[in-house]
């Protein structure tokens, strides 16, 4: 059932709406919660300022768009939303916003906006704005808290329609927001447990080797690279020389030199870290090892007295090792440079305010141990009006972090499979994602249902 954003298509509902407007308050468009032992909310939610322009002009030709554009993103960043998601469905142009993790829907605009909305927001990225066939990527500002907000925009081409019409052509977009004031860099504040914290710590201490970050897209790598290199900034201040090599860089850091990667002008990673490497910084960081060039130089970096931070997709931690070795590194240059690798996956944590005792699905409940399924105290949110009714306040990341240190060198460069190094990794204390999320979901931190969604017991099956 679709709950919620119905409102604007149901005469009674929308006639209740006009009328609770003159108020200044009406039923919220976000959909409701109807899971099992949650409560069903009615919460209240402000007019958007986007809706108020659509209904002040009935004809679509008459919409200052500029200001529908505006209004979106004034009423996203109003939601501490983290992304706004753009898309044409069957009847209107659908516009969602990621809210504590959770995609919901904002509203629904009339179709013919769709190609003046995209155009708009092209020409706040500088983009070409008539075209339309091929993916575009840019950045923008938007007015927001104290000096504005930085946007990521992505422009991809889709077709929509079918059973018995003809496919008509339009974009997705995805806008990411990264609000300065809702984005701390600190590693303290990324949710890792104390241990890996710590770790993480000495390993920064370290003049030169290779860290490295692993998960999907999604997971929380660019947030804790970022929080990794601001920790470096201020341990060190000004004496420390940090340079980026980003594809594309999210955020300006201070004190860091960040470089974009530019392939139409062959500016790629490795033509930027080979140049970067005669001006010698003390710590490099690359967006992504992707390729057998970049690791190559990125193993050199990191055995010739540079501190080189980088992330890198492989299933698990140890998996990074054999993905490195695919990319034609020798083991024992990867034994002699890598000094830890991190883990990451993101969840949603349960609002504090709506959180309450429940009892998971038993199917589930089967795939945690019994030890920790018979001291469990289980909790998900509700709903309530501080969480948007998703539940949920944000996200916090899941970690392993695998240490290398003489045994695990010595096995690297013995080439063992990839299982027994997991096997070696974890009997020398590191704790497992699964480990760690099942330990959290257990304490009532997070629902059993978000780790079982984002990790599995055994990575390498
Ligand atoms: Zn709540």
């Amino acid at each position: 059932m679709r709950a919620g954003f119905d409102i604007g298509c149901c005469p009674i509902l929308y006639a209740a709406q006009v009328k609770t407007r003159q108020l200044g308050w009406l039923l919220t468009r976000f959909p409701v919660n109807h899971s099992d032992n949650r409560k069903t909310t009615q919460q209240r939610q402000r007019v958007s300022r986007t809706r108020q322009i659509i209904e002040q002009n009935q004809n679509a030709e008459e919409i200052d768009i500029t200001r529908v554009v505006e209004s979106i993103m004034l009423d996203a960043i109003d939601a501490n939303s983290s992304d706004i998601h753009i898309e044409p469905w069957d009847e209107s142009l659908v516009v969602r916003f990621r809210l504590h993790g959770v995609l919901k829907e904002f509203e629904h605009l009339p179709l013919e906006l769709a190609e003046k909305i995209s155009a708009r927001l092209k020409v706040m990225a500088n983009l070409v704005n008539y075209e339309t066939e091929r993916p575009q990527e840019g950045h923008a500002r938007a007015a927001g808290s104290e000096g504005g907000v930085e946007l990521r925009l992505s422009f991809f081409p889709v077709v929509r329609g079918g059973q018995g019409h003809s496919f008509t052509r339009g974009e997705k977009i995805v806008i990411r927001i990264f609000d300065p004031k809702s984005r701390s860099f600190d590693i303290d504040q990324l949710g890792f447990d104390a241990d890996t914290s710590a770790t993480l710590q000495e390993l920064l201490t370290r003049p030169t080797g290779m860290l490295l970050l692993t998960g999907p897209t999604g997971s929380g790598k660019t947030t804790s690279i970022y929080a990794v290199l601001c920790h470096l900034v201020r341990q060190c201040g000004s004496s420390i020389s940090i340079s980026t090599v980003e594809d594309p860089v999210e955020f300006n850091l201070p004190q860091i030199s960040q470089a974009q990667i530019n392939h139409a002008r062959e500016f790629t990673y490795p033509v930027a870290l080979r140049s970067l490497m005669r001006q010698d910084p003390q710590v490099i960081m690359i967006g992504e090892i992707r390729d057998a060039e970049t690791a190559a130089i990125a193993v050199q970096a990191g055995l010739t007295g540079h501190l080189v931070i980088s992330t890198i997709h492989a299933g698990s931690t140890a998996g990074v090792f054999a993905r490195m070795i695919n990319m034609d590194i020798e083991p024992f240059l990867l034994a002699s440079s890598i000094i830890g690798i991190l883990g990451l996956r993101l969840v949603c944590k349960n609002c504090p305010l709506c959180a309450m005792p429940y009892q998971p699905d038993p199917i589930l409940l089967k795939r945690v141990p019994e030890d920790v399924r018979k001291d469990a105290s289980w909790r998900r949110g509700g709903g309530c009006e501080t969480c948007n009714d998703t539940g949920f306040t944000g996200r916090t990341a899941l970690s392993e972090m695998l240490t290398v240190n003489e045994p695990i060198r010595d096995a690297v460069m013995g080439k063992v499979r990839i299982r027994k190094l997991q096997k070696m990794a974890q009997e020398q204390g590191m704790k497992t994602l699964w480990e760690s999320g099942i330990f959290r979901a257990a304490s009532g931190e997070i629902p059993l249902e978000e780790i079982l969604r984002s990790v599995t017991e055994d990575p390498l099956a």
